[in-house]
């Protein structure tokens, strides 16, 4: 594992169980004990219901594309020149929730609206682990 340099995550007392979960490679959402609602990102209240009663679940992690944007060219200078090109995408979760990540495994060219995807665990320090999204082949 060589430095990583790039920004990392905040992590805040109540998503802390979530980037506990990416380090064991299980992607981890919220639900509702009230209402059954999933949730993501993670909130202190049920955005449905208003409960505090939030619990974990393991994701499938599987999902689909539902947007994103490709960085082909040209980039500000930054930590991620390097990673030209590439492509932040927003994920739709089979459980309904959606979030923001990178696909990898597939050329900006070929990311579609809608492509199926699943995650893959990137380890990128000792303590942080980022999920990111590949084609499903
Ligand atoms: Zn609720």
């Amino acid at each position: 594992m060589t430095s990583y340099n790039k920004p990392l995550p905040n992590i805040t007392a109540h998503g802390r169980e979530f980037w506990e979960g990416t380090k064991r490679h299980e992607l981890l959402i919220q639900e509702c004990k009230d209402c059954g609602t999933k949730v993501f990102y993670p909130k202190i209240f049920c955005p449905q219901c208003g409960s505090s009663n939030l619990g974990w679940i393991k994701a499938s992690g599987k999902g689909s594309v539902y947007s994103y944007s490709s960085s082909l060219g040209k980039n500000a200078p930054s930590a991620f020149l390097g990673d030209v090109p590439y492509t932040i995408a927003i994920i739709r979760l089979e459980e309904g929730v959606q979030l923001m990540s990178t696909i990898v495994e597939c050329s900006p060219e070929d990311v579609k609206c809608d492509m199926d995807v699943e995650v893959v665990f990137d380890d990128v320090t000792e303590e942080i682990t980022l999920p990111r999204f590949k084609p499903v082949r």
